[in-house]
């Protein structure tokens, strides 16, 4: 659809900073996948007009870290109530080997299916479920489930040369790879897939599973220079929870971010999930290098990780984005139930953290932690600047026709005096009366177009049960 105008929308939010958050205009023009003209537009000669009365235009959301492959991990028993290192055990790692071609494909689905339906139009996926001899191509299988879905996708390639010592024991499937043929996997990824472009529909990024834990140091910096010579990213995990520290601490007689810029690992192409518990002159030294973070808050509520200081990592100069993380420690991976979370837990940390007092002293509350405005370009063009995908995430002129129409039909909306906050605010799930990246109508009156939602949910729990029998917990 080379031109399409947007016509009557309630209200426009841009995803931009201050006064520009909001635009006073109500039409969109879209030609050939850019937004050319925002504003109250007349109808140019033969272009058709998609009428948006009554909704809500946001940008698309730009969900900057997740495990798909956990989409059939969601609420599993076994690490139901555990936290991050006894749920990794639990969960994704004692599941990872029972996943083949066929469940992992599902799995992907799901989780780009859910996403897209809360207006999520750029996945980044910190896939981490390889091994040497690996008897399918799961980077294929992305790519083809996210193509299909007219999805951004940005595969954050993840693996490790070392687990903690026990790989004679491992079966095959969860022996970690060879240095060399990671990288040399990396190179094959990057010239196969890697856009460069600002607009771009795929992009390769390099991202050991964990900062500290998968590789050498001397592997790590190497990675590094692999990936700033081939013109990619570099994403990981990092200080999800105090173990981080404990482990720097002793290994490295650092902190997790000292070892990480002595490393190679920060700068303005980097960024890391959770970054939840930091001294503060790792946050100074975050921000002083441009480093980001996507910022995960339902995953680290889930978990009991605690609550990132998000306010005063942007106040230092961090990047920030949103992330779902992985569904089997999220059981909602969608954006909107993220962004309602990120709303509602900087207010309750800065609240958490005022000491009551009773000597008649002032104590400040949270009320004014987070704006909607902020999680909004959190949630948009914060991801997009993360992820250098700076032609994305923002509605204005010039940049690329990722829009989100909400239609506010459902009464959880009802009654809100400023309806253009409804899906930061009052969460759920609102309709969509379109989704579109890059120009191409994605979701038309709440519909995905070649997604059959009742065969999806029998795949799913046809799916679930393999896992359970492979993994020994079903027979
Ligand atoms: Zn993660």
């Amino acid at each position: 659809m080379p031109r399409l105008l947007i016509k009557h929308c309630r209200t426009i939010m841009t995803g931009l900073a201050g006064d520009l958050a909001r635009h006073s205009g109500h039409d969109i023009l879209v030609e050939d996948g850019t937004i050319t003209a925002i504003g109250d537009l007349d109808t140019p000669a033969n272009t058709p007009v998609m009428d948006a009365k009554g909704c809500i235009a946001y940008p698309g959301w730009v969900n900057t870290h997740h495990h798909l492959f956990q989409s059939l991990l969601k609420g599993e028993a076994g690490g139901l109530n555990q936290s991050l290192g006894a749920w990794l055990a639990a969960t994704p790692y004692r599941y990872r080997a029972a996943f083949d071609e066929q469940t992992f494909r599902v799995a992907a689905r799901v989780g780009l299916v859910e996403l897209l339906r809360s207006g999520c139009t750029t996945v980044a996926d910190h896939h981490y479920l390889y091994w040497p001899g690996m008897p399918f191509d799961s980077a294929d299988i992305l790519f083809e489930e996210a193509s299909a879905l007219g999805i951004r996708f940005v595969l954050c390639r993840g693996g490790a040369t070392q687990t903690r010592g026990l790989e004679e024991n491992l079966p095959q499937a969860l022996r970690p790879e060879k240095f060399d043929s990671w990288m040399a996997d990396m190179q094959r990824l990057t010239s196969r897939y890697h856009q460069a472009s600002e607009t771009a529909m795929r992009q390769v990024v390099m991202a050991p599973t964990s900062s500290l834990h998968s590789t050498t140091p001397e592997q790590l910096r190497e990675c590094a220079d692999l990936a700033r010579r081939s013109g990619i990213r570099l994403h990981s995990h990092l200080s999800e929870t105090v173990d981080y520290l404990d482990a720097a601490r002793s290994k490295f007689a650092m902190t997790p971010v000292e070892f990480c810029a002595e490393y190679g690992w920060t700068g303005p192409d980097v960024w890391f999930a959770h970054l939840v518990k930091l001294l503060p002159q790792e946050i100074a030294l975050l921000g002083a290098t441009g480093t980001g973070i996507a910022h995960c808050p339902q995953s680290n509520g889930r978990l009991g990780s605690g609550i990132a200081d998000i306010i005063g990592l942007e106040q230092a100069g961090v990047k920030i984005s949103l992330g779902v993380d992985g569904a089997g420690s999220n059981e909602a991976a969608d954006m909107i139930s993220e962004t309602h979370a990120a709303w509602l837990m900087q207010r309750a940390r800065k609240g958490m953290l005022a000491t009551p007092r009773y000597d008649g002293g002032q104590w400040e509350g949270g009320g004014d932690a987070a704006t909607v405005d902020d999680v909004i370009r959190w949630g948009t063009s914060g991801g997009a600047a993360v992820l250098g995908l700076n032609g994305t995430g923002s509605l204005a002129p010039g940049m690329a026709a990722d829009i989100a129409l909400y239609q506010l039909d459902d009464p959880r909306y009802f009654g809100l005096h400023d309806p253009a906050i409804a899906p930061v605010v009052s969460g759920g799930r609102p309709g969509l009366r379109a989704l579109l990246c890059a120009g191409q109508v994605v979701m038309e009156n709440d519909n995905l177009p070649g997604v059959d939602l009742a065969q999806l949910e029998l795949d799913a729990a046809s799916a679930v049960i393999q896992l359970q029998t492979r993994a020994g917990l079903r027979r």
